[in-house]
């Protein structure tokens, strides 16, 4: 299951350097793919890409972005429902292409 930011973040930035898919972005800022830029997610909470998150799946045991989290407000996105398998598959590609 890729995670998501609730609207308690108080965009401290904490958790964008510890994603090791950068899949956290500041609000308002483009994400990145592939080499292609896509228009922000969110223009007033730090936010996460789905596309981009595997729970750390491959990298970590676990989230690395939910501990430093001084709001507590990263959580499962319940729209992202993904196995380990899944998430696995996805780090991979991520790392096939870019
Ligand atoms: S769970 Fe891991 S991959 Fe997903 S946003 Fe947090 S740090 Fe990044
Ligand atoms: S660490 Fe938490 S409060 Fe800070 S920007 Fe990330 S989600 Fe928001």
């Amino acid at each position: 299951m890729a995670l998501m930011i609730t609207e308690e973040c108080i965009n401290c930035s904490a958790c964008i350097p510890e994603c090791p898919n950068t899949a956290i972005y500041e609000p308002g800022d483009p994400w990145e793919l592939f080499g292609e830029s896509y228009e922000s997610l969110n223009d007033e909470i730090t936010y996460i890409v789905p596309d981009k998150c595997t729970e750390c799946v491959g990298h970590h045991e676990e989230p690395q972005c939910v501990p430093v989290c001084p709001s507590d407000c990263i959580v499962p996105d319940p729209n992202f429902n993904e196995s380990k398998e899944d998430l696995l598959a996805k780090k991979e590609a991520l790392e096939s292409n870019g």
